[in-house]
């Protein structure tokens, strides 16, 4: 599935488009676990560790995980349907321009950005034919 995207191995920032086919309960007790309905989302990460932003990007598009991260709980019961990698990229730079892209929401206060002193939230809702490129 990997090879359905195109992965830099370089450190830097990501974009995920998330579809949920049916709303999704997050069982995560600190945002109060909120439901997500279904649709399209964006969510928006770095990695900096070994391996990159392949590395990274590889294991959310894979199923079966340890749910580590809030965003684990969207791959593994959404589809990652496109990926935007960054290379030397801020997911908080990502966050701001896609926010400012018309009928896009902040869902869930919180979610993702518990280390971020920037951004409210690190996922965003997003309309059906959103485009990560544009
Ligand atoms: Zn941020």
């Amino acid at each position: 599935m990997n090879d359905a995207f195109e992965l830099s191995k370089r450190p830097g920032a990501y974009a995920l488009l998330l579809h949920l086919s049916r709303p999704l309960r997050l069982p995560i007790a600190r945002l109060r676990r909120p439901t997500l309905a279904a649709g399209h989302y964006v969510y928006c990460g770095s990695a900096h560790g070994p391996g990159g932003l392949a590395a990274r990007v590889g294991r959310h598009l894979r199923h079966g995980k340890t749910r580590r991260w809030h965003v684990d709980h969207l791959t593994e019961r959404g589809e990652v349907v496109d990926v935007l990698c960054v290379p030397d990229g801020s997911e908080c730079e990502l966050i701001r321009r896609f926010g400012r892209m018309a009928a896009v929401g902040e869902p869930v206060a919180g979610f993702g950005s518990s280390d971020c002193q920037q951004c409210t939230t690190h996922l965003l809702s997003v309309p059906a034919a959103f485009d990560l490129t544009a």
